[in-house]
């Protein structure tokens, strides 16, 4: 059974990276009625926070992402936070130094620092020499009685390390690029090299889909198994599948600093969750060569990590919010009116809570579904029917009240007047034959209208609007602008 895991450490805000890759695990693992295990790999106290851990899960849920083991549902293998396993890691760090697999290492930084530039000078591989590979006990009682502390460090073997990557095929590295490597601290913390493989072989992680940061780590992780297998710890060294990386503005890597990378930025922007894992499900993968909207089903459905391509995918935010117009559309109408919630209230919307009328709501909202790239439009959208005054957007003003349309907007009112105000139809009408009188066509007898009554020159079907507005004050409004 595929058992594949999640493990983002809890630092800053979750970002696009990091959402794609919880992505590809919990596809691959739903594909194959898997298990998803949602670990949390706090052991940098410095760096770790309560609240990015709070935001990690929040996101995890808003997205509709759930995991099988992990955080608040437990399982056969919790805790699942790093930081309350460590006896876990100091038994096993006992066993790999017992075993011979790790030793004690007392190199200070600065004997390193100075034989690394050496070698570096000498044109020789410049990581860690082995200098305390083989101490013998002497040697060992005389450091320590020189005061100096040890980290333990993991003894790769010294032959090349081959896998096969399910992104990016076989893959071989040799021992001379893959130095033994620190597994512990001096003051006895144990380090990602260490506890991440260690979880998984614990956890029993069948496959390891993670982002291709981390393909230098895989060889020494590898080793680290097959320690871990002769000591009876692990069973099995998983699969590994490495997901490209995603680039951003000037082809750059896209960095969990870059704005465009927080995911809060397009839950406040109002990406539905399914629109916005459509979009990042693409980032590397894509469902067929002629399709880009579908399902989060229909992608569970055809995940493959095998199709998974290794170059870098490129962030594509015109592309992200088209797909996301896209999922918009398919929302039944109350799915959609309901989704609107945040956008319709402070800190949001401009108008006072109680000038919020949630039949008018009702009625527009329909004409704004098909029109909305991102949830928040709804605002500037709908503004006009909850505002004592329409905003003044200028630049409309100026480029709608051109020429001198007060000639034009007196006669609408006067049609208006008479029209039908239960009919859109004859609201149109109105303008219409009023833009007939003044020779114009209906687009432009109709912006000076708009901008009257809604204040900006793009918006919502005028006269459906001007119907759920209503005459009294669609009338006031004119007459406002004429005055
Ligand atoms: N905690 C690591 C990170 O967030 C996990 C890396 C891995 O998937 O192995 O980078």
């Amino acid at each position: 059974p595929v058992r594949v895991r999640f493990c983002p450490s809890p630092t800053g805000n979750p970002h696009v990276g990091l959402v794609r890759t919880a992505l590809f695990n919990w596809a691959f693992a739903r594909h194959h009625q898997g298990t998803l295990v949602f670990r949390i790999e706090d052991t940098d106290a410095a760096r770790d926070s309560e609240e990015s851990y709070e935001q990690l899960l929040d996101s995890m849920r808003w997205l509709g992402l759930d995991w099988d083991e992990g955080p608040e549902i437990g399982g056969p293998h919790a805790p699942y936070r790093q930081s309350q396993r460590m006896d876990l890691y100091q038994d096993v760090a006992g066993k790999l130094l017992a075993g011979g697999y790790a030793y004690a290492c007392y190199c200070t930084t600065e004997e390193l620092d100075t034989r690394r530039d050496a070698a570096r000078a000498a044109g020789k591989p410049s990581g860690y020499d082995g200098h305390c590979r083989d101490l013998t006990a002497e040697q060992k009682a005389a450091y320590e009685a020189e005061g100096r502390t040890s980290i333990v460090r993991f003894r790769m073997p010294d032959e090349a390390i081959t896998f096969t990557d399910l992104v990016r095929g076989e893959i071989t590295v040799q021992p001379e690029n893959v130095p033994d490597y620190g597994i512990v601290r001096a003051n006895g913390a144990p380090l990602y090299t260490l506890v991440n493989p260690v979880d998984d072989a614990l956890m029993e992680i069948t496959h390891v889909l993670r982002g291709e940061d981390l393909l230098s780590s895989t060889p020494r992780q590898i080793a680290l198994y097959r320690a871990l297998i002769e000591l009876g710890v692990a069973k099995d060294i998983p699969a590994f599948g490495h997901l490209p990386y995603v680039m951003g503005e000037g082809n750059k890597k896209l960095s969990k600093r870059d704005p465009q990378a927080s995911l809060n930025l397009y839950r406040e922007r109002g990406f539905l969750p399914e629109g916005l894992l459509n979009y990042l499900s693409l980032l590397g993968w894509s469902i067929a060569e002629d399709r880009d909207i579908f399902s989060v089903d229909e992608l569970v459905a055809a995940f493959d990590i095998e199709d998974v391509n290794a170059n870098p995918a490129r962030f594509d935010l015109k592309k992200a919010e088209h797909i996301n117009a896209e999922h918009i559309r398919m929302l039944d109408v109350k799915t959609f009116t309901e989704a609107c919630g945040p956008w319709l209230k402070a800190p949001f919307a401009p108008w006072a809570p109680e000038a919020f009328d949630a039949e008018k709501w009702t009625r527009i909202a329909p004409y704004a579904q098909t029109r909305v790239t991102v949830l928040s439009d709804i605002t500037d959208n709908v503004d006009f029917l909850f505002l004592d005054e329409p905003v003044e957007d200028e630049a409309s003003w100026a480029k709608a009240m051109k020429g001198d349309p007060a000639a034009l907007l007196t006669t609408a009112r006067t049609n208006l007047e008479a029209a039908d105000w239960s009919d859109a139809e004859s609201l149109k009408n109105a303008v219409l034959t009023a833009g007939e009188a003044h020779g114009l066509k209906l687009g432009k007898a109709q912006a000076p209208v708009r901008v009257a009554v809604t204040g900006r020159t793009i918006g919502l079907p005028l006269f459906e609007s001007l119907e759920i507005l209503g005459r009294e004050k669609s009338l006031a409004r004119i007459d406002a602008a004429l005055a």
